[in-house]
């Protein structure tokens, strides 16, 4: 369809849009130069003038932790600014390639070019992370944006949009507050790419709606992230690399364990490390420990303590935790062991600090178990065994993996971040998401009479002996 047969005169974003496309050409040009200082007024506004809001706001959405809000928010997008920086010019360079002798005359490169207008929806669980993540490769690739966060987190929504304001004019970035209603108009608009952040569910809503325009999308989503323990892993390291993945953000991170599949020989001593894990790093009373989180709103808390009641009634074992408090929306970190099959925990996506833990007698049960589900965002495994791990890596498909470690993939922009199928479709971070806001134009350059003139009509006897 082409966008001016439809009339979107009602849209309440529309003006806003066309500002941005009028001015495409004249952003998308300016030179490297342009692109760089944009990316550094975006890092003294993070780094400098609104570190210490932008620490307050998360407090006041999640009850974030200072460290854990300076690691897991400030540094992963000033180390992506900084990675585009040192490395932008590279990427805007023109990319020779090699022209094939059948096209002899002529020579061949592609040029990375600006999509356009692009939207970006973004999530509540790392809400500066997650936003100003894909608006950097935006910026790296010269689109401009129009940015819809998360209305869970409204203290961090709205300081996004002050800084948004203070640092770009709007025909470069702008950013709307807003709910589903907002975001649904929005999606009516003719964009020329959606980087959308949020769960599957909705990511189908917005490809569906990005296919009306046929605009490109990237979908980081998430889903159900499996890890495996093996009888040949150091048990004590896995369990406390899987505690600190796990109920970081208190369990609210993509990339974190969502269930654990582990021989049932070690269960029992890796049930014991995690507690000892988990007091060592929150205390034995965690909801009075200044590293612990809590979860976004009353609606996450219902449906975790939705989760656990239901485990429960099916015959669940709560190993480690379990305790809930509604008031302060407090979620003890949680392990779970002899969970029914049918138990919600293990058919939809936790999203929170309870983890269930699963047995299995061979490897090959547990590579079973994973490959019956969605594709997951993440999958690890903690083993000894190089034919264990090659055996799960050759064996399974997933977005990333993580070997005797977890989450920490996401922290390499030399890595693509993304999902697969159901957990997403393209990829992020560094040169991977400057690519995902660029187009590659295929350009041919004709130089002197090319070879290929020699085959052009009247198709002769003698013409067609030469095309064999
Ligand atoms: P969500 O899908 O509910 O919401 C994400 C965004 O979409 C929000 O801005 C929201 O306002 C908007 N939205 C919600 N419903 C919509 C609708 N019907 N139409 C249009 N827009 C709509 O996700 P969430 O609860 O914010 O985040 C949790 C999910 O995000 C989990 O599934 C998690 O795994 C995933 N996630 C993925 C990544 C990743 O990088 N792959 C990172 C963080 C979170």
């Amino acid at each position: 369809m082409n966008q001016n047969d439809v009339d979107f005169t009602n849209n309440p974003y529309y003006q806003l849009y066309l500002k941005q496309q009028s001015q495409q050409f004249k952003i998308g040009n300016m030179p490297y130069s342009y692109r760089i200082k944009l990316l550094k007024k975006l890092k003294v506004a993070i780094e400098v003038t609104f570190r210490d809001k932008i620490l307050e706001a998360l407090k006041r959405d999640l009850n974030k932790p200072k460290v854990e809000a300076e690691l897991t928010e400030i540094y992963p997008i000033i180390s992506e600014i900084k990675f585009a920086k040192s490395n932008l010019r590279q990427w805007m360079r023109k990319q020779r390639v090699d022209t094939p002798m059948s096209m002899f005359g002529s020579s061949s490169y592609y040029i990375y070019e600006p999509k356009g207008v692009c939207l970006i929806i973004s999530p509540w669980n790392f809400p500066f992370n997650l936003t100003f993540g894909p608006l950097v490769s935006a910026i790296a690739a010269g689109n401009s944006v129009i940015i819809k966060p998360s209305e869970m987190t409204p203290n961090s929504s709205a300081l996004m949009a002050e800084i948004i304001r203070t640092v770009f004019e709007e025909k470069e970035v702008a950013l709307i507050e807003g709910e589903v209603e907002t975001s649904t108009k929005l999606l009516q608009l003719p964009f020329n790419h959606i980087f959308f952040t949020g769960s599957p569910h909705v990511g189908k809503i917005v490809m569906s709606a990005a296919a009306k325009h046929l605009a490109s999308v990237t979908l980081e989503l998430g889903g159900k992230s499996p890890t495996i323990i093996d009888s040949t892993a150091n048990i004590d390291k896995a369990a406390k690399r899987i505690v600190w993945g796990k109920f970081m953000n208190a369990g609210q991170i993509c990339v974190s364990p969502d269930y654990i599949l582990i021989d049932e020989t070690i269960r029992e001593k890796f049930t014991k490390a995690c507690k000892k894990w988990i007091e060592h790093y929150f205390t034995n009373e965690p909801k009075t420990s200044d590293s612990y989180g809590r979860i976004v709103t009353d609606k996450h808390f219902n449906r975790l303590q939705a989760h656990l009641e239901n485990a429960k009634k099916l015959d669940a074992n709560i190993s480690i935790g379990g305790v809930v408090d509604k008031a302060s929306k407090y979620i003890a970190p949680t392990i779970v062991a002899n969970v029914s099959e049918d138990a919600t925990l293990l058919k939809e996506e936790i999203f929170g600090p309870i983890l269930p833990v699963v047995t299995y007698k061979t490897l090959d049960e547990a590579i079973t178990y994973i490959n019956k589900k969605e594709r997951p965002l993440a999958l690890y495994i903690y083993s000894n065994s190089k034919r264990n791990i090659d055996k799960v890596v050759k064996n399974t498909r997933a977005g990333g993996t993580c070997i005797n470690n977890n989450v920490i993939h996401y922290a390499n922009h030399n890595l693509p971040f993304g999902g697969v199928n159901n957990s997403g479709i393209g990829k992020s971070h560094g040169y991977y998401g400057f690519k995902a806001f660029s187009n590659q134009r295929a350009v041919v350059k004709q130089h002197t009479v090319g070879i290929n003139e020699l085959l052009f009509p009247p198709y002769t006897n003698f013409k067609e002996k030469l095309a064999r």
